[in-house]
C-alpha cells in the first residue's frame, strides 16, 4: 500500500491543491490526514471540501478543529491563531462543523498510528519538538510508526542507543525492530524556514517513508488572507516559511 500523509493544511487551498496534484501522479492507494485542515488561511471551507473528496482512511482532529468546535478554550491559542479561529467559526457551515466533529484524536492502521500532537494525552495537543518529547510518544506507541503534525516542522525521531534523536530525513527505510515518530510537516504553513508545502508518502511494501516539499502559489494564498480581514502576519509568514 502507498499512503499519502498530509497535515496542517490551515485553510491554504493553493498549497493543498498543489500537493494533491502532485500526489495524483504518485500511485497513492489511501490518504491520511493528521489534522488542522482549518485555521490561519482564507479557505477553510474549500480545504474541507478538498479533503472530503480524497476520502482519507484516517482523519484525526487538530487543535484548530477543536478550536472552531469550541472543544478547546480560545485562550489556548496565540492572538493571531485565535483571530483566525473566530473568523473561521463565522464562515463554516453546520455540515462542515459536523464533519470536523467526526474526527478522532488518534487512530491506527496496519503498522502505524496517527495523532496530531503527541500520544501523551492527545486532547492536550502537546508538541513533539525534541527527542525528549518524542521519547514519551515512543513509549506509549503500540505500532512501529507514529505520524504526527502540529509543529509544522518535518523530522524523523528514533532511538539512537539510549537517547531519541531527530533526523531531517528526507527519507527513511523503516527498520521493523525500531519505533519512529515521524513529523510529516505542514501543507499550508511550514515553519522550518522553507516555504514550500510539505507532505509524506509511506510505502508499506518497500518500508520506505519519504518527506516531500513542493512549490505552490503562496502569493495567491497571501493575497486571499489579506483580502479576507485575517491578521496580516498570517500572510507574511507564508513567504518566510515561519
Ligand atoms: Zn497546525
Amino acid at each position: 500500500m502507498r499512503y499519502a500523509l498530509i497535515s496542517d493544511i490551515h485553510g491554504n487551498l493553493e498549497a493543498l491543491e498543489a500537493v494533491l496534484k502532485c500526489l495524483a501522479s504518485e500511485d497513492i492507494d489511501e490518504y491520511i490526514c493528521a489534522g488542522d485542515i482549518v485555521g490561519y488561511g482564507a479557505n477553510p471551507r474549500e480545504c474541507i471540501e478538498a479533503v472530503r473528496s480524497i476520502d482519507p482512511k484516517i482523519l484525526v482532529a487538530g487543535n484548530h478543529e477543536w478550536g472552531v468546535l469550541g472543544l478547546l478554550d480560545i485562550d489556548y491559542f496565540s492572538e493571531n491563531a485565535a483571530a483566525a479561529i473566530i473568523w473561521a467559526k463565522g464562515v463554516l457551515e453546520r455540515g462542515e462543523l459536523e464533519y470536523l466533529k467526526s474526527f478522532k484524536l488518534s487512530a491506527s492502521l496496519e503498522d502505524f498510528t496517527v495523532v496530531h500532537g503527541s500520544l501523551e494525552e492527545p486532547a492536550r495537543f502537546n508538541y513533539v519538538l525534541d527527542g525528549n518529547d518524542a521519547r514519551r510518544t515512543i513509549e506509549l506507541l503500540k505500532t512501529p510508526l507514529c505520524f504526527v503534525g502540529h509543529t509544522h516542522i518535518p523530522g524523523i525521531f528514533y532511538y539512537d542507543e539510549d537517547r531519541v534523536v531527530c533526523s531531517e530525513g528526507p527519507a527513511l527505510n523503516v527498520d521493523r525492530s525500531r519505533k519512529y515518530v515521524i513529523n510529516i510537516g505542514s501543507v499550508g504553513q511550514p515553519r522550518d524556514g522553507d516555504r514550500r508545502a510539505g507532505f509524506a508518502i509511506y510505502d508499506t511494501g518497500s518500508g520506505r517513508v519519504e518527506i516531500r516539499r513542493i512549490d505552490y502559489n503562496f502569493e495567491r494564498a497571501q493575497y486571499k488572507i489579506l483580502g479576507s480581514g485575517l491578521p496580516q502576519r498570517l500572510a507574511e509568514r507564508l513567504a518566510e516559511g515561519r
